[in-house]
């Protein structure tokens, strides 16, 4: 069959070693243009890294750590749309910054055509001081011109210094800014990825920022996969891992033989060689590399509180190690605090890592302090995403590997960070390779910069 573009030939049967985004993307792609796909999951569940468990303590299911899209997410989007769950995410245009001692600024895109829609910040971003703003603005400035392609691998930092920043700027916008959607600090993030966060999640469009957070738990949002895998005679099988693969077949631990005209292998990184063996890693100039990416951790707490504490749907804590809060019911009792790029607390206790988020939290919303913590719970990710050093930027692979077997995953090479836009931009990218289309084929375009973004780029 070909594939709508008329080129390439959609596979009759494909395998999919992985249930993540990565993995469920490329599926549902190719269920959806006729192929017979099976999925192999070792978990029981689906989702991956993005997905939920019931809470023993709480009674609850509950997210391993809050997941949030950006506007400019339009894969991310476009895989949820074709779910049929165009609706399942809450959209908020507006960000909450609380300094200690409890002062709330508010900044929101203003109706001016990008990238001026940030001006917000010179205005509204009460915690940097006026010189600040206008440094932090002309920088932004700057980042819209810049080719980011042509950028060498160093750290962001080093590209702050070339624009001014001063340290409190760096600490109190830049750090919070760039940790969350890359989850590593400026110290360490490659420079080209956070540039391409802050190109087409801040500046392209004025809707590219706007957060988008989950009204149910991750793991009751990829369910609808399954009957699409299974409308074109396909199935999911979990709890079973895949020990040996290549490019027509897959065997399981369990000793069963699956075999097919295409294998996508959508494991994490770490998981690569122990599904395609040492020949297959070692012979491969891109694969062999693979084993160099290294991991950076996130750390997710959840808390109940006996009374209400967080006013706002969300709020970043200047100056704090949680760096976000999210408020998990109507009345801002439940609470789900995030620390990402978290290697300081990875070594420290559940009891240390809640009297550190409630010390952050009291010195910020200074009302909470007489609140009682009646439950709560620390989720450790400490292999939660790749860490986009400058050196990785030459360690991810493409989709393709010399093996014939096709790669997808956050970590494949896409140009973003490790996200559920990345997991399923990957995805679709095998997908095509599968059909032996063009990589980009199914790709959802990037939103479309303003004409004023571009003008800036080309002068
Ligand atoms: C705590 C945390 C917070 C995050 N926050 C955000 C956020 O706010 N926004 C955002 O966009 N991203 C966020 N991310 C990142 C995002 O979740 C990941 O980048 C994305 O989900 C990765 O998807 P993937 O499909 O590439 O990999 P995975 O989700 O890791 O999927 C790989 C799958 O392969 C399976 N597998 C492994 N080995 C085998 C085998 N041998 N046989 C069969 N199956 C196997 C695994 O069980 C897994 O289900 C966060 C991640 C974490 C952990």
């Amino acid at each position: 069959m070909n594939t709508p573009d008329g080129g390439g030939r959609v596979p009759e049967s494909v395998i999919v070693i992985g249930a993540g985004l990565a993995g469920l993307s490329a599926a549902v792609r190719l269920a959806g243009l006729g192929a017979r796909v099976t999925v192999l999951e070792t978990r029981p569940k689906l989702g991956g890294r993005a997905t939920s468990f019931d809470d023993s303590r709480s009674g609850k299911r509950i997210d391993n750590c809050q997941h949030v899209a950006l506007g400019c997410c339009t894969n991310y989007r476009c895989f949820l749309d074709r779910l049929g769950l165009g609706d399942a995410l809450r959209w908020y245009s507006e960000t909450h910054w609380l300094e200690p001692g409890g002062r709330h600024s508010v900044t929101k895109p203003v109706p001016l055509p990008a990238p001026l829609h940030g001006a917000t910040l010179l205005l509204r971003a009460r915690f940097l001081s006026l010189r600040d703003r206008l440094a932090v603005g002309r920088a932004m400035l700057e980042a819209a011109r810049e080719d980011r392609a042509a950028l060498a691998p160093e750290p962001f930092s080093v590209w702050l210094d070339r624009h001014d920043q001063s340290a409190i700027a760096r600490r109190r916008f830049w750090e919070p800014l760039v940790i969350s959607a890359c989850n590593s600090s400026i110290e360490r993030v490659d420079q080209q990825v956070a540039l391409h966060v802050l190109q087409e999640g801040f500046l392209a469009t004025r809707w590219s920022s706007t957060i988008g957070v989950p009204r149910v738990p991750l793991m009751d949002l990829y369910e609808p996969a399954r009957s699409i895998i299974e409308a074109s005679g396909g199935r999911i099988i979990t709890g079973t891992s895949v020990v040996t693969a290549d490019r027509r077949f897959a065997v399981t631990r369990q000793g069963a033989r699956h075999q097919a005209d295409r294998v996508i292998c959508a494991v994490p990184f770490e998981r690569l060689r122990s599904v395609l063996g040492d020949d297959a890693m070692d012979s491969d100039r891109e694969l062999a590399k693979v084993d160099m990416l290294s991991h950076s951790p996130i750390l997710g707490v959840h808390l109940t509180f006996d009374r209400p504490v967080l006013r706002y749907p969300h709020a970043v804590l200047v100056d704090q190690g949680t760096q976000w809060l999210f408020r998990k019911d109507q009345d801002g009792c439940v609470i789900h605090a995030v620390i990402s790029g978290a290697d300081e607390w990875s070594a420290l206790g559940e009891q240390t890592i809640v009297e550190r988020v409630l010390s952050d939290i009291h010195s910020c919303i200074p009302d909470s302090v007489g609140a009682s913590l009646t439950s709560f719970r620390a989720v450790k990710e400490k292999r939660a995403t790749f860490a986009p050093t400058p050196e990785a930027r030459l360690l991810r692979p493409s989709s393709v590997s010399q093996s014939g077997v096709i790669l997808a995953g956050c970590y494949v090479q896409t140009g973003w960070p490790s996200t559920m836009e990345g997991a399923v931009r990957s995805g679709e990218m095998a997908a095509a390779v599968a059909c032996g289309v063009p990589a980009e084929t199914f790709v959802a375009p990037s939103l479309r910069p303003g004409p004023l973004v571009s003008v800036l780029a080309s002068a």
